[in-house]
């Protein structure tokens, strides 16, 4: 049986890991694991994980590692080998990828491959300032002029379409200090490894995937 694709989409907030790794998923048909999706449904759910996670996620920093890394470790490991996975959001510090490297190595392969989207700020901003996700299935979009998310429904489902609350200005500010300084590093990791690969991010979803597909040579 041929092994699935082990794929870390890593970028900023609103690079489009979430919109990239929804085309990879339906192309590649591989299990899409996104930690904020997480996150977002427990909070939804109003379970013990969401309500404390919220605490962190509003104020656009990282959850702590000791709730994150179990409980995606868990989803990671319970993905077949034959299927193969998209991480969207995790890792996001150096030792959140040690622990995926000594969770995987128990499985005795590692992540084949790490995709760097890589966008300006300004870009990020506008882009964060101008998106919005569906409620029932997370899916990003961005509003066209003229368009306002009340009388527009989700592409995928038909869900609503809501502006998450870490996407204020002050919370994408924070997040984008978090990212430069305690995400950023994640990217010597993989590079010493071998398996890094940055893709410009700044051109249309349809470039960006173009290019993630060459740099897994699919
Ligand atoms: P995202 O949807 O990936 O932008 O994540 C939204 C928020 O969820 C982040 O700003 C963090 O508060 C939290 N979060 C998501 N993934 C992680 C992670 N790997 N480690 C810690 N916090 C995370």
């Amino acid at each position: 049986m041929a092994q699935g694709l082990r794929l870390v989409l890593f970028g900023p907030p609103g690079a489009g890991k979430g919109t990239q790794a929804q085309l990879l998923r339906d192309s590649l048909k591989v299990t899409h694991i996104s930690s904020g999706d997480l996150f977002r449904h427990h909070l939804g759910q109003g379970t013990e994980l969401g309500l404390r996670a919220k605490e962190y996620m509003n104020k656009g920093e990282l959850v702590p590692d000791e709730v994150t890394i179990d409980i995606i470790l868990d989803k990671i490991l319970s993905v077949s080998d034959e299927e193969g996975f998209i991480l969207d959001g995790f890792p996001r510090n150096p030792h959140q990828a040690e622990e995926l490297e000594k969770a995987l190595n128990g499985k005795s392969r590692n992540i084949d491959k790490v995709v760097h989207i890589e966008v300006s700020e300004p870009e990020l901003l506008r882009r964060l300032g101008g998106r919005y996700v569906c409620r029932a299935c997370q899916a990003p979009h961005a509003l066209g002029e003229g368009e306002d998310a009340a009388s527009k429904k989700c592409d995928q489902c038909c869900g609503e379409l809501y502006q998450r609350d870490d996407d204020g200005p002050e919370a994408v500010k924070k997040r984008i200090e978090v990212y430069n300084k305690e995400t950023m590093p994640v990217l010597g990791f993989y590079r010493e490894r071998g398996v890094l690969a940055d893709i410009p991010g700044d051109n249309t979803v349809e470039q960006v995937n173009k290019q993630v597909m060459e740099a897994l040579g699919a």
